[in-house]
């Protein structure tokens, strides 16, 4: 049931802990690699209950819903990557966020989100959540003063985005953690999917939870879909025995094995992103056909001295907009791009690129009051490109992306 294996060790620099951290030597056949261990059910060495909560201090595993050795494995190197005592991970980055919001709040509480985030867990807020009496206002993270307003007696959980999927708006988490615990909101949790643990360390700047979609940059090959939620040991404890246990979304060992091998070179593929989303986001600021690109390295990102202050790494996301219609580009991107993939997702080692109409996304998700969506539109237009800058050679992806401009 406690089937971390220790988190690494804390003298540790990034890259020794993304390599190191939860693997070891297998002590039956000595394999130096993390074995990937499929089974679902396992012996135990002495009398245990039935139920998962008579397996609280045990340190073995019983069932794979539970707990298992490979997950286990990439819980211990998550939890160590982000300096903390525990992770559960789930099937893809919208079950971890289900199984945390589930997991911590009832009919009658209070969440606080903001108005523009990843859409998948907007619409968990916006249609799923009141259907269960939970309560959603959203809000502008970018103005603290809206979070301060929107708090009641009944928020029990404040959940930033930073940077957020795809305004590229940063929210200050130190601040927004403060002024939450302080009219005593019990949780902050942050989706830190765009930033990695590289990034940001939302735990160290006071929020509570972290979560990742591991299928992004921490697998970061796009073949392995994963979730997870890091934070405290006692927190994590009881959401593995509701969130695992009753909603069921937990990872498979398979994709935790391809998870672990890739969070291993995380530290030097953001490195590597970064480097590259630089010299792209520069070039794609000094190109003619160009009207705003919004990347929280650059010195024109609204937030850029946010950016400095908070992230040790800019990671790879960015936006940018055209003089001429967005749509347009995009269906000759569709055919014309050479490396760039025009294609969703994000943080994989190869670029992808997708165009984000503003109709499409305000009709499908993003359809809060009528401010709400005249922000939107006044920082989206008709549309976004979101790019999700690679690993590949920054100058050949500028080629790519010159000859569809
Ligand atoms: N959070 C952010 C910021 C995302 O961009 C995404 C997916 O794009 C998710 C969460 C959901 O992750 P998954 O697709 O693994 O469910």
């Amino acid at each position: 049931m406690t089937a971390q294996r220790p988190g690494g060790n804390r003298n540790w620099q990034t890259e020794t802990t993304a390599v190191h951290a939860g693997e070891f030597i297998d002590p039956a056949t000595r394999a130096s690699s993390p074995n990937l261990v499929m089974s679902v059910t396992f012996a135990p060495e002495r009398l245990t209950g039935f139920s998962a909560r008579d397996e609280q201090g045990y340190e073995g595993h019983v069932y794979g819903r539970v707990s298992s050795p490979t997950v286990a494995q990439l819980e211990a190197k998550l939890a160590a990557l982000e300096n903390s005592e525990a992770a559960c991970c789930y099937a893809s980055g919208v079950a971890a966020a289900h199984a945390l919001i589930c997991g911590r709040l009832s009919r009658g509480d209070h969440l606080i989100i903001p108005d523009a985030n990843y859409v998948g867990i907007a619409e968990l807020a916006r249609d799923t959540l009141p259907r269960f009496g939970i309560d959603v206002s959203y809000v502008d993270l970018s103005r603290p003063e809206e979070v301060v307003a929107a708090i009641r007696p009944s928020t029990r959980m404040l959940w930033l985005e930073t940077p957020a999927n795809p305004t590229m708006k940063l929210c200050d988490i130190a601040l927004l953690s403060r002024l939450a615990h302080d009219r005593g909101v019990r949780d902050v949790a942050v989706d830190s999917t765009y930033s990695s643990p590289i990034g940001t360390q939302p735990l160290a700047l006071g929020a509570d939870f972290v979560v990742h979609s591991l299928t992004k940059y921490i697998g970061g090959h796009g073949d392995a879909m994963g979730g997870a939620v890091i934070g405290r040991r006692q927190d994590l404890e009881s959401l593995r025995l509701e969130a695992n246990v009753h909603f069921g979304g937990i990872l498979s060992p398979f994709n935790a094995w391809l998870i672990l091998r890739g969070a291993a070179t995380l530290p030097i593929r953001m490195r590597a992103h970064e480097e590259a989303a630089l010299k792209v986001a520069s070039f794609l600021e000094g190109h003619p056909a160009v009207s705003r690109v919004l990347y929280p390295g650059l010195p024109s990102h609204p937030q850029h001295e946010l950016a400095v202050r908070q992230m040790r790494n800019f990671s790879g996301m960015m936006t940018f907009q055209t003089h001429a219609r967005g749509s347009d580009i995009a269906a000759s991107m569709v055919s014309e791009l050479e490396i760039i993939h025009y294609a969703v997702s994000l943080g994989h080692h190869r670029s992808l690129i997708y165009w984000i109409g503003t109709d499409d996304i305000q009709n499908s998700t993003f359809r809060h009051d009528a401010e709400q969506r005249r922000r939107y539109r006044e920082y989206a237009g008709d549309g976004v490109f979101r790019l999700s800058v690679g690993i590949e050679n920054a100058e050949d992806l500028i080629t790519d992306l010159e000859r569809v401009l």
